[in-house]
């Protein structure tokens, strides 16, 4: 079974990206892996601190490789935004593929300091586990939103990316590049679209030389996405537009059964509404041709 850098490496050269698609359920995990088999594509799954605990690290981690080693399918894990070294150190024992290790909120040099200090500790514990950082301010948050916060002053630069990616040993970079956590009101309704800062990744990818993440990829714009992975993105995170997809399919398989009380039977509407979300995303990442319309 080929390892996650393998693929990373094998998307890079092909210009394309690996999905990441967030999960804090079996509804969203099943959804996530039909999708990805549809297309016969690589995928991640991540899990925040927040969603880890309401699933459970070990659990997650034994289900998603039992998946793994039955289809002989190449689905990896991810420690999604880890803000200490205890819980990373969880998500390293647990066997997660990879961990985004965020302190992005600390100034650059502590930043640093406690990254660089992660990369060790973690890869002492779980050498094959790729780690992520993070730079700049993309929010906080995979929900909507009222109103935009103003993101202008933490977007990263080619100097701090190069400097931070040097200095810690990362494996994968998050950078803010326009992209942000979350989405507004008026993106869930379809009427607005996020834009990201193509020529700042460019020259990011120049300087840092290494595997760049996308956060935040929820509402964005399919044309802005599609230049992004030719400018040198590797990871795409989508969180949001699955939790939307995820209630609205709920809503959905409880309105068209009133009397029904089997979860197998109303869980599948959530299931198929997220799986055409990931689908379509899957589709865009992956420089798959899009339905007309779709
Ligand atoms: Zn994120």
């Amino acid at each position: 079974m080929r390892q996650l850098r393998d693929l990373l490496q094998e998307a890079q050269q092909n210009g394309v990206a690996i999905g990441h698609f967030n999960i804090s359920d079996l509804v969203l995990l099943k959804a996530v892996f039909a999708a990805a088999r549809e297309l016969n594509v690589p995928v991640l799954v991540g899990l925040s601190e927040g969603e880890r605990e309401f699933v459970g690290t070990r659990q997650i981690a034994a289900f998603v490789r039992s998946l793994r080693e039955e289809f002989d399918y190449p689905i990896f894990l991810n420690a999604d935004h880890t803000h200490s070294l205890a819980k990373g150190i969880e998500a390293a024992k647990a066997g997660f593929d990879s961990i985004v290790f965020d302190l992005s909120a600390l100034p650059i040099e502590e930043n640093i300091r406690q990254t660089k200090q992660a990369v060790e500790a973690l890869k002492a514990i779980h050498p094959a586990m790729l780690v992520e950082g993070e730079i700049g301010d993309i929010g906080s948050g995979s929900e909507i939103h009222d109103s935009a916060p103003d993101l202008t002053k933490g977007l990263s630069s080619p100097e701090e990316a190069k400097q931070f990616v040097e200095s810690t040993g990362v494996d994968i970079l998050a950078p803010a590049v326009g992209n942000m956590h979350g989405m507004l009101r008026s993106m869930v309704k379809g009427e607005t679209k996020k834009h990201l800062e193509i020529e700042r990744i460019k020259s990011i990818k120049q300087a840092a030389s290494v595997f760049l993440t996308l956060h935040g990829g929820s509402g964005t714009d399919d044309a802005d996405l599609r230049k992004a992975i030719g400018a040198g993105i590797n990871i795409v995170h989508i969180n949001t537009e699955l939790r939307v997809a995820w209630r609205r399919g709920l809503e959905q398989g409880l309105a068209k059964q009133p009397e029904e009380v089997v979860p197998y039977k109303i869980l599948p509407f959530a299931v198929n509404s997220v799986r055409e979300v990931v689908g379509s995303r899957l589709k865009l990442f992956n420089g798959r041709q899009m339905a007309q319309g779709a």
